[in-house]
């Protein structure tokens, strides 16, 4: 029985049929979407679903805002203090957010609250300070008689396509530096998750942003997904989401040669060393790889623990999966998880779990469905060994794969033979350790005695096959902007 009282405001938002959002106002489409809640697999609301002639009309309208709208034309002054009021606005309605992906991803509402919501929020904030800071320089060249300086200018219409795990903070984290930097947007959501950033769309055009900037269609991944990553009119891709569609989206955007970002997936090495606090570590790689339901890029699902604490580690973590309480994100507050995305999902991971007991992985925790309403799963811990397709695919669910070492060379070298390298991280109280390993890791970010941390003004990002671009800080600004070079004689 559901602990929070539904808000009458959002009870008013999943009843009606979204449209989409287009050139400051509503959109039909031909067809329809339905939203499935993943608590329990009812239909929670049913918004309109963009095809190819959808994805024109918001290419159109948002390049009409982009050449002739007062977007960029405005003072940076004024385009931050818009974007700044957003950040307000969506910190007002950080409990509508909240509800919204609460329901829809089916995280726990204080984290869809404190953390999407108000991380989100930050993030607008962080780059509502950014326009009138993007500035070109004059160069001294050789020629005599001649001013060279640059321009640093928007790419133009950007496709922004965002995956579910973080309905609201993937938006967020790929619209704040793309409207700083003056460009117009076309969003397509996530079919699995489409509510909050619809929403968000309403409160921008409360904010002030012009009619046009910012366009939001959900709509499917092989169809108006598809049709944005090949639209000529459309200069820059950023996304987010599985290896295998940012490869789709390199090879549909040569047509025009867009300008791409991609941050993709991943398979964490998280390294425990004899030497670390191991109060610290246990819950700490717990966490790193529990976190959203392991629903995360990040999530540090390649546990290397010391021969000589492995026992111990394992107990922990075994401890705490055992003792997590799951289930909706709106019913009981003192949920610690919820569900996986889809009944899709949740096949999929067990799926993992069922080959790599067949490749010799021991279930230590979890292993299972949890009830039969809903896509629950117990939070999992194996333990596994390198060559087993647990420990190299990324899983995308509640399951930790635990791998034993004993020398540092070699967990290193472990650690690096993966074809993702977004995120690593280790536990350790000896700085030179930590020097040498935070220098060797092929990751993107490294976290030491701690992880997960991100902020909006730190580059976050990968290498290898979790994709290229850094967003956040000053390079998500460069990721959004091109240079000109204007000669004056
Ligand atoms: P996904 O790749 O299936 O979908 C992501 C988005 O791409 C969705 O909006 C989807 O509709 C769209 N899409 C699907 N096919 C497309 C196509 N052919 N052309 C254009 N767009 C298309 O991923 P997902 O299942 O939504 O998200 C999970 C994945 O995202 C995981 O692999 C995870 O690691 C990754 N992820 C990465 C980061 C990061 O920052 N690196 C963050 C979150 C999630």
């Amino acid at each position: 029985m559901s602990q929070y009282a539904l808000r009458p405001d959002v009870t008013a938002f999943i009843a009606r049929t979204q449209p989409l959002r287009i050139g400051g106002g509503y959109v039909e489409a031909r067809e329809t979407l339905d939203v499935i809640n993943p608590s329990d697999g009812s239909a929670l609301a049913r918004v309109a679903c963009a095809g190819s002639a959808e994805v024109d009309l918001a290419v159109i309208a948002a390049t009409k805002a982009f050449d002739t709208g007062p977007w960029r034309s405005m003072t940076a002054h004024d385009r931050g203090r818009i974007l700044w009021r957003l950040a307000d606005l969506i910190e007002e309605r950080a409990e509508v957010f909240g509800q919204l992906d609460a329901l829809d991803n089916g995280k726990p509402m204080a984290v869809a609250r404190d953390v999407d919501a108000i991380w989100s929020a930050r993030h607008f904030r962080y780059f509502a300070g950014w326009p009138d800071k993007i500035e070109g320089a004059v160069i001294p060249v050789s020629t005599p008689d001649r001013l060279n300086y640059t321009r640093i200018e928007p790419v133009g219409v950007c496709g922004l396509i965002t995956p579910w795990n973080y309905p609201l903070l993937m938006a967020a984290w790929k619209l704040a530096p793309c409207l700083a930097a003056g460009n117009t947007v076309v969003l397509k959501p996530s079919e699995e998750t489409p509510l909050s950033v619809l929403y968000l769309a309403d409160l921008a055009l409360e904010a002030g942003l012009p009619e046009g900037v910012l366009n939001v269609i959900p709509g499917l991944g092989s169809d108006a997904g598809a049709a944005l990553a090949s639209h000529m009119g459309v200069a820059k891709v950023g996304f987010t989401g599985s290896t295998a569609t940012g490869r789709a989206i390199v090879t549909a955007s040569a047509g025009n040669l867009k300008k791409l970002s991609l941050e993709l997936g991943g398979k964490a090495a998280n390294i425990i060393f004899a030497d670390a606090d191991l109060e610290r570590a246990i819950p700490g790689a717990f966490w790193a790889n529990f976190g959203n339901n392991g629903q995360s890029c990040t999530a540090g699902s390649r546990l290397y623990v010391h021969d000589s604490v492995y026992d111990v580690v394992t107990e922990g973590l075994c401890k705490m999966a055992d003792a997590l309480r799951i289930g909706p994100g709106l019913d009981d507050p003192g949920y610690d998880l919820g569900p996986v995305i889809s009944e899709r999902q949740m096949r999929m991971i067990l799926g993992h779990v069922d080959r790599a007991q067949a490749q010799g992985a021991q279930v230590l925790a979890g292993g299972a469905r949890a009830g039969d309403k809903g896509w629950f799963i117990r939070p999992t811990v194996l333990s596994a060994s390198d060559g087993m397709d647990i420990a190299r695919e990324e899983v995308f669910g509640p399951v930790l794969s635990v791998l034993r070492f004993s020398d540092e060379a070699d967990v290193l070298a472990r650690a690096n033979a993966s074809d993702y390298g977004l995120a690593a991280g280790l536990w350790s109280q000896d700085v030179s350790r930590v020097r040498r390993m935070a220098d060797r890791l092929h990751a993107g970010t490294v976290w030491v005695n701690c992880w997960g941390e991100t902020d909006a003004a730190s580059p976050f990002g990968g290498v290898k096959q979790s994709g290229y671009g850094r967003e956040m800080g000053k390079d998500a600004i460069a990721l959004y902007s091109q240079t000109k070079s204007v000669w004056v004689a």
